[in-house]
């Protein structure tokens, strides 16, 4: 790996937290691809991976990742569907790494649609789990269609279930499968390789995360391939998602006494109780610190 597409994925793990000083130099971010079979592919650039899905009925996009990306986005889209214009732009959450380039594709012909909860924070200031507030986004890129558990889009042969899983990465989350290529995108309630960025400012939570990859699992076979927002430049298996849930359970049953009281939450991160599972999940964008601190003592 050249230290550019190093950059580039480090970019990329560390999604929404990084500050403006921190973000990629977008004009060195290369746009890949994965294709995935039935008109599906996955992009990576820098920010939550794209779920694209296209054909005689248009393109449905999933996530559209920065705002400085989406020309490059569409020169990748029209490469791989013969049209940069893109139908739906489906917003997994609220987050800036997902919907950046939302009036980008919005000038380019594309309806966005969300969860009710993403409409709502684009419209208002929000505050990242890092703690930097950012502003209301322009109306243009607020989301027309909303809805408040499911939408079902179908095109190009494919059903597509928009579900929402409630209060896991935020209160907004999407995951979306794509029924007949069998494949599910999981936006960031899935952060492989890294512990889970809990959003307490977007009323996530450590049991939403768990509901999210049981009701994911739910609809997975063996065969079935899984989308992560970031931590991987290719689909993962159904037996990488449930390794990822069982940590879940795992850190949720040796937090769960130290939970009942977030005052102590200095002495549990210094007891490190995540010791046994750190090797393995610590080492992401998530730190052991931040995950113990996010479920023990979440922002009130
Ligand atoms: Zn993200
Ligand atoms: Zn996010």
């Amino acid at each position: 790996m050249s230290s550019l597409r190093l950059a580039a994925a480090t970019a990329a793990a560390l999604g929404f937290a990084m500050s403006a000083a921190a973000q990629p130099n977008f004009d060195e971010i290369e746009i890949s691809s994965v294709d995935l079979g039935d008109g599906l592919h996955m992009l990576v650039g820098a920010g939550g991976n794209i779920g694209l899905l296209v054909g005689a009925d248009g393109v449905l996009m999933v996530d559209d990742q920065f705002a400085p990306l989406s020309d490059k986005i569409a020169a990748k889209i029209e490469e791989l569907a013969g049209t940069g214009g893109v139908r739906f732009v489906l917003n997994t959450h609220h987050h800036g790494d997902h919907n950046g380039g939302n009036e980008n594709f919005v000038a380019r012909g594309a309806t966005v649609v969300a969860h009710e909860n993403v409409r709502t924070r684009l419209m208002s200031p929000s505050t990242s789990p890092t703690g930097a507030v950012n502003p209301p986004r322009p109306p243009d890129a607020w989301p027309v269609v909303t809805f408040a558990d499911s939408v079902t889009f179908h095109m190009n042969g494919q059903t597509v279930h928009a579900i929402h899983v409630a209060n896991a990465h935020t209160d907004g989350d999407t995951i979306v499968r794509f029924e007949e290529a069998d494949v599910i995108h999981m936006g960031d309630t899935l952060n492989w390789n890294s512990y889970p960025r809990i959003d307490g400012n977007a009323n996530g939570s450590l049991a939403g995360f768990i509901n999210a990859a049981e009701t994911a699992l739910a609809h997975a076979d063996a065969d079935t391939r899984i989308i992560p927002g970031h931590g991987s430049t290719a689909p993962l298996g159904t037996a990488d998602l449930a390794a990822y849930r069982d940590m879940l359970v795992a850190a949720r049953d040796l937090l769960a006494p130290a939970a009942a009281n977030p005052e102590a939450v200095d002495e549990v991160v210094a007891a490190d109780p995540l010791a046994s599972l750190n090797s393995r999940w610590g080492g992401g964008s998530v730190t052991p610190e931040a995950f113990v601190r996010s479920v023990v003592a979440p922002p009130p």
